[in-house]
């Protein structure tokens, strides 16, 4: 077969499309072409769904964000030629969800001309998020507050991370119970930055889903009542309000107790697993709340340096800090403990007296 020269790059092939060769027509028809302004991506703050045109879809899993966007960008983003796939290949959605705004990269998979094989091309978007009432949770806006539940954590604020973790918690919590009781979904949620607000017509649900976080946060509850007004058939009502307090201190946190340093590095069914210092040996606690009273944190696990252990020659480790600097330190240990191994990741805090080695949280 006779051989062409592309006019466009100069490269010998066999055949031209649109007076091109394959790869200067693909460069020239772009699979997609990417609005100017960003892409809004509409969610019900209650119920997770989302908007496409007029249309209203529920997530497969509720509050699965990556799968809206996805979804969203599908069907709202011009397409070329033939696509069959559009991913969402790189994208913070921590940070997008935080400032409500961002970029996420998309891989499209497909061809400009039918006669290509098919071929995956990467953009980045710009995307909004807007968060608006579905239909449906309107619906369930208009019945009357009866009980709020609110998740609160001791002496501090939440971590984004933590508001998300809630947030998946109660969902599910909530998802469970809609199946038997249709009134499991929030009149309105509010994250502020003490704390998230659930609103429910139900006081049974309110109750549940407070006791529920309650076991599954280690947290206190506080329950208040306050005076509501008579109902239509002259009861009197009254409005429960079950404030849930998170502990202060989470798994990989450096905390005091009685005068005495320890790294939190397990907390579950109410016992906390420390590692002590210096003797690095760990220790079983119950978790009372009048112990939790006791507890406050030095460091947050925010704070904690990543580091890779070199070797270990007792009574010496030698780390390597992974946090961008790489530099070698070489810590003296009495007793070198069991999750201290050559070649291990391991987490670091550094303190006026010293450097601490842990173990990661689970
Ligand atoms: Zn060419
Ligand atoms: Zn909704």
């Amino acid at each position: 077969m006779g051989r062409i020269f592309c006019p466009v790059c100069g490269s010998s092939v066999e055949k031209l499309y649109g007076g091109m060769c394959e790869e200067c027509y693909r460069k020239t028809h772009p699979l997609v072409i990417l609005p100017k302004k960003a892409v809004k991506i509409i969610i019900c703050p209650v119920c997770g769904s989302y908007l496409i045109g007029r249309k209203w879809y529920n997530p497969k899993i509720q509050g699965d964000i990556s799968e809206v966007v996805q979804k969203t960008l599908s069907k709202s983003l011009k397409m070329k030629g033939e696509v069959k796939d559009l991913e969402v290949a790189n994208a913070n959605f921590d940070e997008i969800l935080g400032i409500k705004r961002g970029m996420v990269r998309i891989r499209i998979r497909g061809k400009a001309l039918p006669d290509f094989p098919f071929y995956d091309e990467e953009y980045n978007v710009s995307i909004k998020l807007e968060f608006k009432l579905c239909p449906k949770c309107i619906d369930i806006k208009s019945k009357r507050e009866m009980a709020r539940v609110q998740v609160r954590v001791r002496n501090r604020t939440f971590t984004r991370e933590e508001v998300s973790k809630i947030e998946r918690t109660v969902n599910k919590i909530l998802q469970e119970l809609y199946s038997s009781d249709k009134s499991a979904v929030p009149i309105e949620v509010t994250i502020k930055d003490e704390g998230i607000d659930y609103i429910f017509s139900s006081q049974k649900v309110a109750r549940t889903v407070a006791l529920r976080l309650k076991k599954i946060f280690k947290a206190e509850i506080l329950e208040t009542f306050k005076n509501a007004g008579i109902s239509d058939k002259g009861k009197r009502l009254s409005k429960i309000t079950y404030r849930v307090q998170l502990p202060e201190f989470r798994e990989g946190d450096l905390i005091v107790l009685n005068n005495k340093r320890y790294y939190v590095y397990k907390i579950a069914n109410r016992q906390l697993k420390l590692l002590s210092f210096p003797n690095y040996s760990f220790k079983n606690i119950f978790l009372t709340k009048s112990l939790a009273n006791l507890i406050h944190v030095v460091m947050r696990r925010e704070a904690m340096g990543y580091a890779l252990v070199v070797s270990v020659t007792p009574p010496y480790v030698q780390i390597m800090t992974l946090d961008g600097e790489y530099s070698t330190k070489e810590i003296w240990l009495p007793k070198i403990p069991k999750w201290i191994e050559q070649g291990k990741k391991i987490g670091y805090f550094t303190l006026d007296d010293g450097i601490f080695l842990v173990p990661l949280p689970t």
